[in-house]
């Protein structure tokens, strides 16, 4: 499969040099160049099916011959080593819960996809990277563990200082080897573009720099297994559905568009965001107008530029009347989001974290238009990520799982950067 630049439909490379690029020379985002529809007959079968073969028949369109067979089932085994249980919390609202992973976020899946990929296309040691990744909280984590050790990657972690929590920063700073954070003076918008500042900078071109944020093709199309495996779940039920995505970056649910137009029969979607509110603003008045970002409870969604919307509109050709038939956008504040963790709670017992918390509030939202239908929204983290929003909020103390654990007493090593400069010191 080919892959065009956005800024440049005739910019075409291959998924491979797509992988390692992260962005288009020109800085656009990378698109696949068809849409392939998967047999209505796997979508008859899908319950019989692992979710290993599930995310096969997915993802192989995606990628063509350009890693065999065999390598790539073994990618697919060692990206999805744990569950994503769909939970019913009230009658006919259900947590699809994706944290359940080695560092307990959902972006473990794309992390562990693609350095594997990456690992792949080094088997013969001449494709080295450095990939460099800005994070606004659980990608970071989700990053050093997915790429901790993986031959021939390199990685390096911006992070906003004091803007992640305690448990986030350990994941990020504590294991070594391949992997060096840095602490950056400021917010998330400016890890962001610093890196996208050093991905055009020629003097590092001998670097090999890659992304690993959503904006590579191979961290944000496995984030389309998540809506085949809740689909797979609720199928029996046979209702349409309704699917809220906790949104930050817009990767997840443009990953879930995108499994909608391969033929999974998702009803509406919902991008669910805190007071960063650019797509819901846009859905309102049809003016895309991009704001530095706010920080809120829910901070891994702390993004006021979107990267992948941009992916969205391309899907529904940047005509608004159209996406608005799928799509529908809210915004929800920090109280509001508060106050729903606790209604949750003591409705149904369920510990929601604020990630979670923002996507339950716009699928209830948008399920009043909806009677017949099934609601989902994705839990995005696990509520001890972030301990210090969800035991205040619910007065409860929760257990610290293993995962968790082992990071704690762990040595926090990163360097401290303020400018463009450091940063390209650094690397060089
Ligand atoms: C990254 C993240 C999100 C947002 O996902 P996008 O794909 O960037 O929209 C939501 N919740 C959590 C916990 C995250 O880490």
């Amino acid at each position: 499969m080919n892959y065009y630049s956005l800024n440049n439909k005739q910019h075409k490379v291959s998924f491979q040099e797509a992988v390692i690029q992260g962005l288009a020379s020109d800085k656009g985002l990378y698109f696949p160049e068809n849409i392939p529809t998967l047999p209505q007959s796997f979508f008859d079968e899908i319950e019989s099916l692992s979710n290993e073969e599930i995310a096969f028949q997915v993802i192989q369109h995606f990628i063509g011959d350009e890693i065999p067979e065999t390598e790539l089932q073994q990618i697919i085994a060692e990206t999805l080593c744990f569950d994503f249980p769909c939970v019913e919390v009230e009658p006919n609202v259900y947590s699809l819960e994706l944290y359940h992973g080695p560092t307990m976020a959902f972006k473990d899946v794309g992390a562990r996809f693609m350095s594997r990929c990456l690992g792949y296309f080094n088997r013969n040691d001449d494709k080295k990277v450095t990939v460099l990744v800005a994070t606004s909280g659980d990608t970071g984590g989700a990053v050093a563990s997915g790429f901790l050790g993986v031959k021939g990657v390199d990685v390096v972690i911006l992070y906003p200082s004091g803007k992640v929590s305690d448990i986030q920063e350990r994941q990020l700073t504590t294991l070594g080897q391949n992997i060096k954070a840095l602490e950056v003076n400021g917010v998330f918008d400016d890890c962001q573009d610093m890196v996208k500042r050093a991905f055009l900078d020629e003097t590092l071109a001998h670097k090999n720099l890659t992304s690993a944020n959503s904006i590579n093709i191979a961290r944000w199309l496995p984030q389309m297994f998540y809506f085949f495996f809740a689909y797979k779940q609720l199928k029996n039920h046979n209702k349409s559905l309704v699917v809220s995505c906790p949104s930050g970056n817009f990767g997840n649910i443009c990953a879930g568009i995108l499994a909608k137009r391969m033929g999974l029969p998702i009803e509406h979607f919902v991008a669910s965001t805190n007071a960063n509110d650019t797509v819901p603003q846009f859905l309102v008045d049809g003016i895309y107008h991009a704001k530095p970002s706010v920080p809120t409870i829910s901070n891994a969604m702390d993004v006021g530029n979107p990267s992948n919307f941009v992916r969205i509109q391309e899907m529904y050709n940047n005509d608004l009347n159209e996406f608005k038939k799928d799509f529908s956008s809210f915004t929800y504040t920090d109280d509001e989001t508060r106050f729903a963790m606790k209604n949750i709670y003591i409705n149904s017992g369920y510990i929601a974290e604020p990630h979670g918390a923002v996507g339950y509030l716009g699928l209830k939202h948008e399920l009043q238009n909806h009677h017949n239908s099934i609601g989902v929204f994705l839990e995005t983290a696990h509520p001890v990520k972030f301990l210090d929003v969800v035991e205040p909020v619910l007065n409860i103390q929760l257990p610290i799982p293993t995962q968790i654990e082992s990071v704690l007493n762990k040595e926090k090593v990163s360097l401290k950067i303020s400018t463009y400069d450091d940063l390209k010191a650094f690397l060089s």
